[in-house]
């Protein structure tokens, strides 16, 4: 028998028997919508780098170029393009050599969105690769925070430090390293752990790769990295922890089961961008984003430590 179930909204991607019965489980209402999202052509998004240009100098270049964009209400800094070949036409401009843009999923602008950092702040990004939230963090804090980007992938590594150079992201320490074997004396301020997932959000939960073997490996390491976080976070300190997995085994229901008996827990989200985002029902001190055209499957979790 096949382990696919067929979906007649797209020629190609099926979703995986597997994740069809999990999220057929675990949002019975809402199942289908967030297959026919995960299968959907979702748009290219970028962001404006902030620390080399603005939003205006970028969507003057872009209109000069005839390249279409719509910009996003919850973030100045976000642009959707809206032609099939935008992306290509981006690459194709000195300002992409240059750095001033970064290709994003608007899902994974949020992290670093709800994370807020500011100037003066010691940030750990736990796992930083290829970067794009780690340069976010810089540009949304105008370059005034110390970040340390750690990544324990070589060749991944090598693509964070390229990415910091070209975006010229300078206050960030990069860090080859095992996060869950930092020295447990490190004290940061705030701690983005963009846990290594499934990816069930996401297209890459189409492409054959996700099984339980996946699943519970990323279980694993996310719990890992989790509790480490909580070592290191400062007391009165903010933690946010994100996936791109719509998976309560990897989301909530890890969270639940990590903070337990910690003096950490989650705290409400407030965030401009809450009321324009396509949420799926989510407790508090969380957002769980609906895939769709736009956004790609997302979870965001805000941790406080008292
Ligand atoms: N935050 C990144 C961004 O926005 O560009 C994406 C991070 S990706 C979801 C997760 C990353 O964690 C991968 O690059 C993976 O190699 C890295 N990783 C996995 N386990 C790790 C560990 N124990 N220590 C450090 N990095 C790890």
């Amino acid at each position: 028998m096949s382990d696919i179930i067929p979906n007649e909204s797209h020629n190609s991607l099926k979703i995986p028997a597997l994740l069809h019965r999990l999220l057929g489980e675990q949002f019975p209402k809402e199942a289908a919508r967030i297959e026919a999202g995960l299968l959907c052509q979702r748009r290219t998004t970028l962001r404006v780098n902030a620390l080399k240009t603005t939003a205006e100098a970028v969507r003057e270049t872009l209109s000069s170029h005839n390249i279409a964009y719509r910009t996003v209400s919850w973030y100045h800094d976000a642009l959707i393009l809206e032609g099939e070949d935008g992306k290509r036409a981006v690459e194709a401009l000195p300002l992409y050599e240059r750095g001033e843009i970064y290709f994003q999923s608007l899902s994974s602008m949020l992290p670093p969105l709800v994370l807020c950092p500011k100037a003066g702040e010691s940030i750990l990004d736990m796992t930083a690769a290829p970067g794009g939230k780690t340069t976010e963090l810089a540009a949304l804090s105008e370059g005034g925070v110390l970040i340390t980007a750690c990544e324990k992938d070589k060749i991944r590594f090598e693509r964070l430090k390229f990415n910091l150079s070209r975006q010229g992201a300078g206050k960030v320490n990069a860090l080859h390293a095992d996060a869950t074997k930092l020295d447990d004396f490190f004290r940061f301020d705030k701690i983005l752990l963009d846990a290594p997932c499934s990816g069930s959000g996401t297209a890459d939960a189409l492409n054959g790769t996700f099984c339980e073997k996946l699943l519970s490996s990323c279980v694993k390491a996310q719990e890992q990295l989790l509790k480490k976080a909580i070592k290191i976070l400062k007391r009165g300190g903010t933690l946010v922890y994100s996936t791109c997995s719509l998976l309560s085994c990897e989301n909530e229901a890890l969270l639940s089961r990590v903070l337990k008996g910690t003096d950490c827990a989650l705290s409400p989200i407030d965030l401009k961008a809450n009321g324009d985002l396509p949420l799926l029902e989510s407790s508090a001190g969380t957002l769980t984003v609906l895939p769709d055209e736009h956004f790609e499957g997302f979870f965001v979790a805000k941790i406080i430590k008292y």
